[in-house]
């Protein structure tokens, strides 16, 4: 199976290349050749079983062919259980016991273990640059932590992350660091990208990013929607529908990708924030890429979603087969806190403030009469946004396990000022 460019001005290429190059050489994003088909899978025991079975198509032939169910036990050793909620048909699929409490962390361990395996044992230690409004981040610090051969550095947008999501980026130490910007994200991602464009500093040190573009945190997301959907229609006979609360549409288009491959899953719909470029395209608008507004939601602040044109490649860049394979719907600020206070009762749960733009979607589905059964995404656990769900919810939330490990953990970073010769110089500073 080989790789191509969204972009169509490279040459297709191995899965070991596309995933240390992260973007393709003509600027676009990699996407696979054909899409494989598992439609006669059988569930399987564990959630790593799955993701072998889903994966192993794409590195059929790559390097990393015999490392692969090492890979996926690492990274998915922690479960995404799929909770009955309140309502009849109603579900949540819960990605947030891995160690930084998002569902992130799935594809960032996969990355890790993928480009740690396919790493020459001799080579200059990688650096790992990521720009994150919170979450991303912290699952590839926690990914790379302590592996040899590669150190992390975070730039996040100081003031900006809720208190427990800047523990989550400071609490490594080792080899991550990690830098608060005076700035927004916006303004973090172009340092990223102005370092990784920067061919001096790239020629004194191996620099790359691990952001959502990379296959490596697209491709291993396919396989908790397969678990789940192989699972649901074996005990109950019919596909799972799937509400996603979505950002730069790298789990959305994991969802897409499973549904692609013949998993049975039905209908996807989506669920943004204010950030409602997506809802406006499906909408029949055009794509018209906004500045971000920040929100509640703040994992899903994405004003020009970057995997949308993977989305569209997959449509054979036609609007109308793209609009009609899935929809996008809104949710604003004063909906997501109605939904928080009211979750407990009406769901069962205390969802995050993501999750709560998805369980939106759900209300608004039963209200219009739909009885088929649905999952909605839970892409973080409530304890890591506690400044917005505890005074909603009127009591504490307790920190799952993983992410209660790592709130006991002391953490720093260093102050940056928004400007790309102070990021260079710290670059530079820590040349080896
Ligand atoms: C990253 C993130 C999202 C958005 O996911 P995309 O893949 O960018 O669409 C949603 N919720 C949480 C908690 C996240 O961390």
């Amino acid at each position: 199976m080989n790789f191509i460019s969204t972009h169509g001005n490279t040459p297709p290429t191995s899965i070991d290349s596309a995933l240390v190059a992260g973007l393709a050489p003509d600027g676009g994003l990699y996407v696979p050749e054909r899409i494989p088909a598992l439609a006669d899978m059988r569930p399987r025991a564990t959630l790593a079983d799955t993701a072998y079975a889903v994966l192993a198509p794409y590195f059929a032939v790559s390097s990393l062919r015999d490392h692969l169910t090492d890979i996926c036990a690492q990274a998915f050793s922690f479960d995404a259980p799929l909770r009955p909620l309140a309502g009849e048909g109603d579900h949540l699929l819960e990605l947030f016991y891995g160690p930084t409490a998002a569902f992130k962390d799935y594809a960032a361990r996969f990355l890790a273990g993928a480009l740690a395996a396919l790493r020459v044992p001799e080579a200059p230690t990688t650096t790992i640059l990521v720009a994150t409004s919170g979450d991303t981040g912290a699952a590839v610090a926690a990914a790379f932590h302590r592996r040899p051969g590669f150190e992390v550095v975070i730039l996040y947008p100081d003031g900006r992350v809720s208190p427990r999501q800047a523990h989550g980026l400071e609490c490594w130490g080792d080899n991550v660091r990690t830098f608060r910007v005076a700035g927004s994200f916006d303004d973090c991602q172009r340092l990223a990208k102005q370092a990784l464009a920067d061919e001096a500093l790239r020629r004194a040190r191996a620099l790359t990013s691990a952001n959502s573009i990379s296959l490596g945190r697209l491709l291993p997301q396919a396989a908790y929607y397969a678990h789940a959907a192989l699972r649901f229609r074996a005990e109950h006979g019919v596909a799972l529908n799937l509400i996603v609360p979505t950002g730069n549409l790298g789990n959305a288009c994991a969802a897409l990708l499973a549904r692609r491959m013949g998993l049975p899953i039905g209908d996807i719909r989506l669920a943004t924030n204010a950030n409602d470029v997506l809802p406006r395209y499906f909408a029949g608008g055009g794509y018209a890429p906004q500045p971000t507004r920040a929100t509640l939601a703040n994992a899903m602040d994405v004003g020009a979603p970057s995997n949308f044109e993977r989305l569209r490649q997959w449509h054979d860049n036609d609007d109308g087969a793209l609009r009609a394979a899935v929809r996008a719907d809104a949710v604003d600020d004063a909906t997501i806190r109605d939904i928080i206070h009211a979750a407990p009762v009406r769901h069962g749960i205390v969802p995050c403030p993501h999750t709560a733009t998805g369980l939106h979607l759900l209300e608004r589905l039963r209200a219009q009469g739909d009885t088929r059964p649905w999952a909605v995404v839970a892409t973080a656990h409530p304890a890591k946004f506690e400044t917005i769900v505890e005074p909603l919810v009127g009591h504490a939330v307790v920190p799952p396990r993983a992410l209660a490990d790592c709130l006991r953990r002391p953490a720093s970073a260093h102050a940056l000022a928004n400007d790309y010769g102070a990021l260079h110089r710290r670059l530079q500073a820590e040349n080896r």
